[in-house]
């Protein structure tokens, strides 16, 4: 079996739940993953009612001009690692805009895609521990694409965008899902077999991140001032403080702003 072509860990062909309206794909994936749901499954709605962000943030998705879905995922891997999903996430987000919608897709640490500053893409992964390490993990993805700008929230209008707003014309969300799905599939068998190394190259040329200056905020607290200059082996960000230091920051709680 070749693992390289991405035939140990299927992520594509499984169930995609679809539902009209949810409070939060993530919250009913947690209730698929607790009963048993495969790896791959996908729940999808159409609109969500509380959709969540970090730390307590809203995510704006009450319409359906979105692609709003939570992917399940059961790592083989040490529970240290899985945060790293969110990265390899991003990247394959990014791979599937910049193949699929021509949108010039970059990363921003640790957990959001952006074009020309502005956020097109969040992602907010969650898993359960049981004694032996992963119960499950979860992926959940919201990608702004035929949202006009009109749609947008006044406190969104100048940091969201969507692939309608960028790209002129309107995309396919079931192609997008499905481009993603074989993305993802792709360097979650790579990650599973062989870890982060060749994800993290990946992140680097989709990222933008490095090189600009940035504020590091634990909730809204400024922690950090500095210049973003690399990501480790495992994933965290490095930042070259104003006070001279050479500082790393976990994906946990920190957020940064350009
Ligand atoms: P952060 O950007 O600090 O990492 P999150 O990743 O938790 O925060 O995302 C939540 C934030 O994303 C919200 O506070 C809001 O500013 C922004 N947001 C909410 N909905 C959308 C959306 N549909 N498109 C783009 N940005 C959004």
């Amino acid at each position: 079996m070749d693992t390289e072509q991405g035939v140990e860990y299927p992520i594509q062909g499984k169930p995609v739940h679809y539902f009209k309206e949810l409070d939060s794909t993530n919250t009913t994936a947690m209730e698929f993953a607790s009963r048993g749901a495969e790896e791959g499954t996908v729940i999808r709605a159409g609109r969500q009612l509380r959709g969540r962000g970090r730390l307590g943030r809203v995510w704006e998705s009450g319409l359906d001009a979105g692609l709003w879905f939570t992917l399940i995922l059961r790592p083989r891997r040490d529970s240290w690692f899985v945060a790293q999903v969110t990265l390899l996430a991003a990247v394959a987000v990014a791979e599937t805009l910049r193949g699929t919608c021509g949108v010039r897709a970059m990363i921003k640490w640790p957990n959001d895609v952006i074009v020309d500053g502005k956020k097109i893409c969040g992602i907010l992964s969650e898993m359960r521990l049981n004694e032996t390490g992963t119960e499950y993990a979860i992926v959940g993805i919201g990608i702004n694409v035929n949202l006009a700008q009109s749609d947008l929230s006044d406190e969104l209008k100048e940091k969201a965008t969507s692939i309608l707003i960028e790209s002129g014309s309107r995309a396919d969300s079931d192609l997008i899902l499905g481009k993603f799905l074989e993305s993802f599939e792709k360097w979650y068998n790579l990650w599973q077999v062989s870890g982060f190394s060749r994800i993290r190259e990946k992140w680097i040329e989709y990222n933008g991140t490095l090189g600009r200056p940035v504020l590091v905020k634990d909730d809204d607290q400024v922690i950090c001032e500095g210049l973003a200059t690399g990501i480790s082996e495992y994933g965290s960000l490095q930042v070259q403080a104003k006070d001279g230091t050479l500082q790393e920051f976990d994906f946990g709680e920190i957020s940064i702003r350009f």
